[in-house]
This record gives structure tokens, sequence and C-alpha cells, in this order.
């Protein structure tokens, strides 16, 4: 069986994309690395053969920044099927008045946050492996 595929989008500016990448990181390289890996994103998105292959009617769980949502529809147009669909800005509406970092350095809270964050992708992972 492939491993699920979690993949996080390339956000850079802001402290959300940041934590998609940590989030999708501790998924794949700690909390579930048996079942999950990750794919760039970029790959994806120039069309190279070897990473489209990897999501293409494969099971996939995009982790996004934002509402617009560049991983789900990157990953939906290259034929992965989405088994979830996560966005770090409604981790910050959960923990409001919450500190995140920046675009380049998570602050103490924002690990934290970015820590349970991971715990709900992986979740999902597994609610994925055992359908
Ligand atoms: S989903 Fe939002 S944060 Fe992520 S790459 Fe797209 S615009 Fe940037």
């Amino acid at each position: 069986m492939s491993k699920v595929k979690v993949i996080a989008c390339s956000g850079i500016g802001k402290v959300y994309g940041l934590m998609t990448r940590e989030a999708v990181l501790e998924v794949t390289n700690h909390l579930a690395p048996e079942v999950s890996e990750t794919v760039c994103l970029a790959h994806i998105v120039t069309g190279d053969a070897a990473a489209r292959a990897k999501v293409e009617g494969c099971d996939c769980i995009t982790v996004d920044g934002c509402p617009a949502l560049c991983s789900a529809k990157s990953v939906e147009s290259a034929g992965g099927i989405i088994k979830a669909r996560f966005r770090s800005i409604d981790e910050m509406r959960t923990h409001r008045g919450g500190d995140a970092g920046t675009a380049t350095a998570l602050s103490e809270d924002g690990w934290k946050i970015v820590d349970e964050f991971a715990e709900k992708i992986a979740a999902k992972v597994m609610e994925s492996v055992s359908q």
C-alpha cells in the first residue's frame, strides 16, 4: 500500500506557510513515518513526472496556510485523492491572541500550536490508512 501523501503549500511570506511546512515534517518524519510521506508542491505544480506520479490516484492530505488553498488545488488538479484539507490559519483562530512567530521562525507558542496541528493531521493519516 502506498503511503499517504501529506503536502504543504509553499507559503513563505507569513508565519502560516512556515506552520504548514513544520507540521507536515513533524507528521512525515516523526508521528507517522511508516504510513506517510511528503511531496514537494513546486514539483507537482511544475509538472515533474515523478512528483505527479506520486500523487495521481493516491490518498493525499493537503496542508495550506490560507484560503487560497494552493496545495489542495494543485494536488487535486494532479489527480490526487484528497482525504482531508487543513489550513494553518484555522489553527490560529482556535488560539486567538496567540503569537506563532514570524515567516522565518516560530515562537515557543508557535511550536506548541504546530505540535497540536501535526497531531490532528497525523490522526487523519491514521484514519485514512485504516479505511
Ligand atoms: S495557500 Fe496561502 S500561504 Fe499557502 S502558498 Fe498559497 S497563498 Fe501562500
